[in-house]
């Protein structure tokens, strides 16, 4: 039977629901019951797919293609139970399935309204996609509590709390418990306020997850308790951490796994939780041995969600090397001279400079032309100094771009995404297709239609360096992206170094790319990022950052 836990926000926002929702579930996965997570969120966007990472964040794409909210990457770090396109929902998607039905007749001439249309397919989305036998289902419900677009959320947790008993569901509310420092004192007053808020429309929350800076004084959970109408018990410390791989820690030496199974009438010494491989992972990260460098060549400098699972990625490595990882964003932009034109780099000596000390250069994914040329000019300084070079989707085209350009001869060689060029290295696959049919579709692909999203296999070549990496040689990745490499360039570029290690079974796109004169230099069409989890890392990034270690001992 499977209960559900509910999981919304208050005070403020950006108190980690995500990862208040998923260290939870890690916790209840090292008890040993299967749980899974799923994220409801109420802006109109039918997906992120579409959202600025700027405003939103990077997108998390799911096995099946779907394009996700950040979330999800965290839900899937702590459980590696991998996230659905049924995990993620949005009001965009909810409406436009009620528009769609209401289109097709299927509501028999009523008069179709929030409640209960609306809430009933948010209902139903609570319940769809979940194994018979699954213990636990995670809601989060994005925004905070007070907001007029989480509303029919609200209402929709309310009736069917209602429907399917409060013994089959529980609510737990995350709050911030903020200290004012005039005062000496934290202040439950907030989190009294947005209790009143959900009393309001018909909830009473069974936990309260406070999230503090310092431990909560017995006296203050007493009266949150007595305000909230609650057991002391059930009023839960979030405490801040050194690093979000505690928070399952934390939350294990708060109770918040036991309340949660204590309020479903489950003995909490039924079933102990492991929790040794978490400890074993934080002490990793927090007592590093050794420590790299490695420069990130990134259109999004400032907002460091834009790039979420590939910074993950790189802890997750650096503490299976036991290594701490300086991460050194630079602004393509710095290494061109005009960040519109993909001709203008900077001098390798300029680049060096810019650049400085590091023992890893990486060019993460990216669209459109602003800061191609820097990435390129990076690219070559890599290639050219030996320095180990991981290309992740955008930075496997450049790669390509970079040896055609400056190594096979072909001048003026470009991807397609960034003007016309007599030598389409990279290019959408109707420019160049022949045969290749890539079936999986975004569920909603109106931007074009061509985007690839989601798992696909690749076969590696023996005896590479990919092959090496991931030691076997059929492997399942992620992508997202409309181009793709040009086979038809094999034979320059192979002249020029540069070999395809990875291809579609088919033989016919090129997936991965590397050159075997150079210590390490590996790109990969794929995302290999949103497949790292801490306690089993991408095998790629681990072998990237060993080779960092080794170029800095030289
Ligand atoms: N812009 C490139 C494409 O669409 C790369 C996308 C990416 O890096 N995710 O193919």
């Amino acid at each position: 039977m499977t209960r559900f836990i509910f999981v919304t926000g208050g005070v403020v926002s950006s108190l980690g629901k995500g990862l208040a929702a998923a260290s939870l579930a890690a916790d209840l996965i090292a008890r040993g019951y299967s749980v899974r997570l799923r994220k409801f969120d109420p802006y109109l966007n039918v997906d992120p797919g579409t959202m600025s990472p700027h405003q939103h964040g990077e997108v998390y794409v799911t096995d099946d293609g779907a394009e996700t909210d950040l979330d999800l990457g965290h839900y899937e770090r702590f459980t590696e139970v991998p996230c659905r396109a049924s995990d993620s929902i949005t009001t965009g998607k909810i409406y436009l399935s009620v528009i769609s039905k209401e289109r097709r007749g299927d509501y028999l001439g009523a008069t179709v309204q929030v409640i209960p249309h609306i809430t009933d397919e948010i209902k139903s989305r609570f319940v769809y996609d979940i194994e018979d036998d699954l213990d636990f289902l995670i809601c989060e419900v994005g925004g905070t509590v007070g907001d007029i677009e989480g509303q029919p959320f609200l209402e929709a947790i309310r009736q069917f709390i209602n429907e399917v008993g409060k013994e089959r569901a529980i609510f737990i509310h995350l709050t911030l418990i903020p200290y004012i420092p005039s005062a000496k004192e934290l202040k439950t007053k907030p989190t009294q306020h947005s209790v009143k808020e959900l009393l309001s429309v018909g909830i009473q929350p069974d936990i309260l997850l406070c999230r503090c800076d310092r431990p909560i004084p017995e006296d203050s959970k007493k009266k949150l308790a007595l305000f909230c109408n609650m057991k002391a018990e059930r009023v839960i410390e979030a405490l801040d951490v050194d690093t979000i791989y505690q928070v399952p820690i934390s939350y294990y030496e708060h109770g918040l796994d036991i309340q949660v199974l204590k309020y479903f009438g489950i003995n909490p010494d039924e079933k102990k939780p492991d929790l040794t491989p978490w400890k074993n992972f934080v002490k990793r990260i927090l007592e590093p041995k050794e420590e790299v460098t490695i420069a990130i060549i990134a259109k999004y400098t400032e907002l460091h969600d834009a790039y979420k699972s590939l910074y993950e990625a790189i802890t997750h490595a650096g503490a299976a090397n036991n290594c701490h990882v300086n991460v050194k964003t630079i602004d393509a932009d710095k290494l061109s001279n005009d960040s519109m034109d993909t001709f203008s780099l900077k001098s390798v000596d300029e680049v060096g400079k810019i650049i400085g000390a590091v023992d890893g250069v990486l060019v993460p994914g990216g669209f459109g032309i602003r800061g191609i040329g820097g990435k390129l000019a990076a690219i070559r300084y890599a290639r050219e100094k030996k320095i180990p070079f991981f290309g992740i989707c955008l930075g496997m085209q450049l790669a390509i771009v970079e040896t055609a350009r400056h190594v096979a001869g072909l001048k003026e060689a470009n991807s397609t995404e960034f003007g016309k060029t007599p030598d389409p290295v990279v290019g959408l696959l109707t420019e160049w297709q022949k045969g290749e049919t890539i079936e999986q579709r975004s569920e909603h692909d109106d931007l074009g239609g061509t985007m690839r999203l989601g798992s696909y296999d690749c076969q590696l070549l023996e005896g590479s360096l990919a092959y090496k990496v991931y030691g076997k040689s059929i492997i399942k990745e992620r992508h997202r992206h409309r181009y793709e490499v040009n086979i038809n360039y094999k034979d320059p570029l192979e002249k020029a170094g540069l070999i395809f290690s990875g291809l579609t079974p088919s033989g016919t796109l090129p997936e991965m790319c590397e050159r075997p004169d150079h210590p390490w230099f590996l790109g990969m069409q794929f995302h290999p990022e949103l497949k790292s989890y801490p306690l089993h890392p991408s095998p790629v990034f681990v072998e990237y950052i060993k080779a960092a270690l080794k170029h800095k001992k030289g």
